[in-house]
Parts: structure tokens; C-alpha cells; sequence
């Protein structure tokens, strides 16, 4: 019996159903609850393969309309990313910009964070998600890394930082282009800071990293995916976005330490997923990368990555961030994280 508890409610509805001839019906509920931070999801078994209802499919012609117009005045294409995009201080990057492949990071016009650089990823206006390469992607995390260098250089005082993306308007980025943003900054920001609140204390309490104790407990379990390098990829068993899967780094909090093939290695992972996301007709996801300073690391957290779909794109769309997510701070389950990591596993096969 492992030292992580998986707890989930049960609870019983029963109601006259308008489609069964207002007979009784029964939908049996599982409220599932995180292990460290005790964030619920729910499932409700009726809804299962029902994720058409809530997500819609993608309206192609609408995708192909937009992709086309916001070319016109994208300035992340072509000659207008070197000559429209924020250059940093002299005296912080005498370069201005980082490039890596295609690749470019700089900083954003209007920052969230005490560092909030764009990491402009590819030369290509829209990518399918099929056509986010491992390669691609790593540029851009290895450009973050570079930067990370540069803010701990210049700024003794950054010791949180997270790396994530939006992609297209359901996921809230303001431009099609293919991005990363990255925020680095003196104090975790809320969610980041209640998971490591939550792994000081069971570090304390237990003697080892939860994250640690999370992937060697789930290993070879349903919601296990596999193992990329250094990176445990699995389905968190109360996860808090659709179809939510997540890495963790066996060793380091820093996105600081990584090695190139950690960098190839977690991108590789990434657009394997994409890939699954891809098959299930979702085109629009976010995800971050969690990361601490080494200085400031008690030794309880771990790198993590956590990846989600978002809302499909056609006219009139809902948005799927309702009263349950923004303000209960839950999420419903469509398909469950056992099953989910069951069918991410055929991509992270070779
Ligand atoms: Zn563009």
C-alpha cells in the first residue's frame, strides 16, 4: 500500500428523466480529489464519450479563414518579427532577442510577471498539432532555459519561473502564431505556490518529494504513460483541464539544470501528446512547465509539466471555463485519466 491516497466519493442522483417517460433514473457521480492539494473533478459516467456536447468539432473552413486574415497583419511572420517585436535593455542582453532554430525569444510589450518574455517558436504562420515537431518545440524550451540563465545572472532575487503556451483563441492567445510565454519572478504565483506549500509539508511530513513518491507509486499502473529520458509521463487521477496529462523531471525543480537531451526529451513527449489531442479532433491546448530555482528548492518539488485541451474553435463557440472551473475551481471528467493515458501510450511507443 503506497503512502498516496486516491480518494474519490460517490454520489447517487435520482430524477424523472423527460426521455424515459419521466420514469426514475440514477446517475451514480465519482468526486475525485487530488492527493496533494485536494482539488476535485468530477465524473459522471452518462457523459462518458459524450465530449462532442461540450467540445464541439472544429469548423475547418472558420479555422482556415482565420489563419488567413491574421496572416496579413502577423507580426510574428517573416521580416516583421525582427523589425516589430521587443528587443531587451542593452545592459540585461546586449544580443536583444534569443534565437534558437527558429526560435526567437524577446520581450512582451505588456508583462505579467517581472520577466515575461515570448518565445516566438516557428517560422510557420499555423501548425496542425501533428506538425509541432519534437525539434520545435525543444528550440523553444532551449531558449527559455537560455533565459533563465540570464534573469538568475542579472537577478538574484527570481526564483520562480514557468514556461507555457496557448494556442489559438480558446486557449486565450491573442495571435494564431505558434508561442511560447514565459514567466519568471521573485514569488510563486497561486497555483505553483500551493503546490509547493503542499510538498514542503509532505516533505517533512514523509521524507521524500511527492512528485517522486507520485510517479513511482503510479509506474505501471492505468494511469502510467511512460518514461522519456528523465520525464514520467501519466494521467493525473483528479486532473484540473480536459484530458490533462503531465510530466515530472526524476530529479531537479530548475528548469536551470537541464541538459539538451532533457530539453528533447520533454518535447518529444510534448508532441506525442499533441499528436493524441490531434486524433480526438482537439486542436486549441495550453500547458506550463513548473520551475524553481535551485537556491530557493527545498527538495520537495519536482519539474512538472501538466498539458490540457481546450475548447474547439467554430463560430459561437462555449467557453468550457465555467462556474465549475473559474469559480469551484474543479473539472469535469469526460474521458477518465485511466483510459486517457491507456490511448497516449500508442504515441509514446518508439
Ligand atoms: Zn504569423
Amino acid at each position: 500500500m503506497g503512502r498516496i491516497r486516491f480518494e474519490s466519493t460517490e454520489s447517487e442522483v435520482h430524477f424523472l428523466n423527460p426521455m424515459k417517460e419521466f420514469n426514475e433514473d440514477v446517475q451514480i457521480l465519482e468526486i475525485r480529489r487530488d492527493p496533494l492539494l485536494g482539488d476535485t473533478s468530477v465524473f459522471n459516467p452518462e457523459l462518458k464519450d459524450k465530449a462532442q456536447i461540450f467540445f464541439g468539432s472544429c469548423d475547418q473552413e472558420l479555422i482556415d479563414r482565420l489563419v488567413e486574415e491574421s496572416a496579413k497583419t502577423c507580426f510574428f511572420c517573416g521580416d516583421a518579427v525582427a523589425k516589430s517585436t521587443p528587443r531587451f535593455m542593452p545592459d540585461f542582453s546586449s544580443e536583444g532577442r534569443i534565437r534558437v532554430g527558429e526560435a526567437l525569444l524577446f520581450p512582451n510589450l505588456f508583462s505579467l510577471g517581472t520577466y515575461h518574455p515570448v518565445i516566438r517558436l516557428c517560422d510557420a504562420h499555423f501548425l496542425k498539432l501533428s506538425e509541432f515537431t519534437p525539434e520545435l518545440i525543444s528550440n523553444g524550451f532551449r531558449a527559455a532555459r537560455q533565459f533563465i540563465s540570464l534573469a538568475y545572472d542579472k537577478d538574484p532575487k527570481i526564483s520562480h519561473a514557468a514556461v507555457s503556451a496557448n494556442y489559438l483563441f480558446p486557449a486565450g492567445a491573442s495571435l494564431v502564431h505558434p508561442h511560447l510565454q514565459m514567466i519568471a519572478t521573485p514569488l510563486p504565483y497561486s497555483y505553483q505556490a500551493r503546490m509547493l506549500a503542499a510538498c514542503s509539508r509532505w516533505q517533512s511530513d514523509h521524507g521524500s518529494s511527492y512528485f517522486v513518491d507520485l510517479f513511482t507509486e503510479e509506474q505501471g499502473g492505468p494511469r502510467y504513460i511512460g518514461q522519456k529520458g528523465r520525464w514520467h509521463w501519466l494521467a493525473p487521477f483528479s486532473p484540473l483541464g480536459n484530458n490533462e496529462v503531465m510530466a515530472i523531471h526524476e530529479d531537479t525543480a530548475d528548469l536551470h539544470d537541464l541538459a539538451d537531451d532533457d530539453l528533447d526529451n520533454l518535447a518529444a513527449g510534448i508532441a506525442a501528446v499533441l499528436r493524441h489531442y490531434e486524433t480526438l479532433g482537439h486542436l486549441s491546448y495550453n500547458y506550463a512547465l513548473y520551475s524553481v530555482r535551485h537556491e530557493f528548492d527545498d527538495g520537495g518539488f519536482r519539474l512538472l509539466l501538466k498539458v490540457i485541451t481546450r475548447q474547439n474553435l467554430y463560430a459561437n463557440y462555449r467557453n468550457d471555463d465555467y462556474f465549475l472551473q473559474k469559480l469551484l475551481q474543479s473539472e469535469l471528467i469526460i474521458t477518465p485519466p485511466e483510459e486517457l493515458a491507456e490511448q497516449v501510450r500508442k504515441h509514446f511507443k518508439g
